[in-house]
């Protein structure tokens, strides 16, 4: 997520809120983070940000000083400030990419995770409720991902419930591992606290249990199986994403067999490039193969989905490395605030559509990204 950093004052416990840059004397200013560039802080606000290193300041109001960037901010973004005086832009109202981050616990280790899991950490619940409050009325689309947020166990149904009574005409993305949906009455209940669009998205990494098992670091192929089968007895929308590398290239055409065979329901199939963050990066030269090189096994993969109707999607990968036949499922999918383009990209014709690269990319990336000059070299 976007990130800001100042000088806090009077903040000794992480605080969530709703960046104005309006000063409304009369306004109810609780829940508002006030942004300014003068040296004066106003009361009663939440907190105040301010790129000025000098403030006068009357009373105990929350500030931070000194911060740099805060051009970055928008009104009506949802920003957490910490003790240390970093801020966090939590919701971007300008983003599709908005998600809820339930936990930072995972009952999986998977070995290219972007997020490594942690054992201890402090209670987000409360903290998610207000960021609920606050969301913009218009949103359209919000995530729900962690770590694992099945973790939370039936807490996870009062965050549904409190979307629903928010943002109703919402869509929900929801990243699971899966593994609690094995317990058919936890799959029950949250199917009976679901009350708007929601889709469940679901790793599944190989048609091999221990390939996945492998992968995932734990073992539980047939848990997220099982999972997977209690989600559809509820009618539920499942999603399966597949993060491709070096351990499961080999197997796609076969994976798309087994996704089909055994999940014919499926609402959607994601075949997803790494993001070399976190474990993936520990672990690159183990996971690293040049997207490049797995074409015909992806193309293969895609299209035999594709042409037995089942919805299916590239995530994060260049159109300019893609075999023409499967550009056209390539989409937009990395978060808005961790997407780049190279030097390579300025020169191609393409730029507005391609999915771009991970910024944590910047280093490592196909050798065959080349610049599209032509617009009728490309289906998309
Ligand atoms: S050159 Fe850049 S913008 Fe063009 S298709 Fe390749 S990665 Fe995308």
């Amino acid at each position: 997520m976007k990130q800001l950093f100042g000088e806090a004052h009077n903040i000794d416990r992480i605080i969530i809120g709703k960046i104005t840059f309006k000063n409304n004397v009369f306004g109810d200013k609780k829940d508002k983070v006030y942004v300014t560039d003068f040296d004066k802080i106003p009361n009663n606000y939440l907190a105040v940000i301010t790129s000025n290193s000098i403030v006068k300041k009357g009373n105990d109001q929350l500030f931070v000083k000194n911060v740099t960037s805060t051009d970055d901010l928008n009104e009506n973004d949802i920003v957490t400030i910490e003790a240390d005086g970093t801020i966090n832009v939590v919701y971007d109202i300008n983003s599709q990419h908005n998600a809820l981050f339930i936990t930072e616990k995972c009952n999986s280790n998977c070995i290219m995770c972007p997020q490594p899991p942690v054992k201890q950490e402090d209670d987000k619940f409360d903290l998610n409720l207000r960021y609920i409050s606050l969301l913009d009325k218009n949103t359209k689309m919000i995530g729900i991902t962690g770590g694992e947020p099945t973790l939370i166990g039936e807490k996870l149904f009062d965050i549904l419930s409190n979307i629903h009574n928010k943002i109703p005409k919402a869509s929900i993305s929801l990243l699971s591992n899966g593994i609690k949906f094995e317990n058919f009455e936890y799959a029950k209940k949250f199917a009976q606290s679901v009350k708007q669009n929601i889709v469940i998205d679901i790793p599944l990494y190989s048609d091999i249990d221990t390939i996945h098992n492998s992968i995932v670091r734990t073992n539980t192929f047939y848990r997220t199986i099982n999972g997977i089968y209690n989600l559809a007895k509820f009618n539920l929308k499942i999603g399966i994403r597949i993060v491709v590398h070096k351990m499961n290239y080999e197997r796609l055409p076969e994976l798309s067999e087994y996704i089909y065979s055994n999940f014919p329901f499926v609402f959607h199939v994601a075949f997803m490039q790494m993001e070399p963050m976190g474990y993936a990066k520990d672990n690159f030269e183990d996971l690293w193969v040049d997207p490049f090189d797995y074409n015909i096994e992806l193309e293969k993969a895609v299209l035999n989905l594709h042409y037995r109707d089942i919805n299916v999607s590239i995530y994060n990968s260049q159109l300019c490395i893609l075999p023409d036949s499967i550009k056209k499922f390539a989409v937009q999918s990395i978060s808005d605030w961790k997407n780049i383009y190279i030097d390579e990209c300025e020169e191609c014709t393409m730029k507005e559509k391609c999915p771009g690269f991970f910024a944590s990319s910047k280093e490592n990336y196909s050798r065959a990204i080349t610049a599209i000059k032509d617009l009728q070299a490309t289906s998309v």
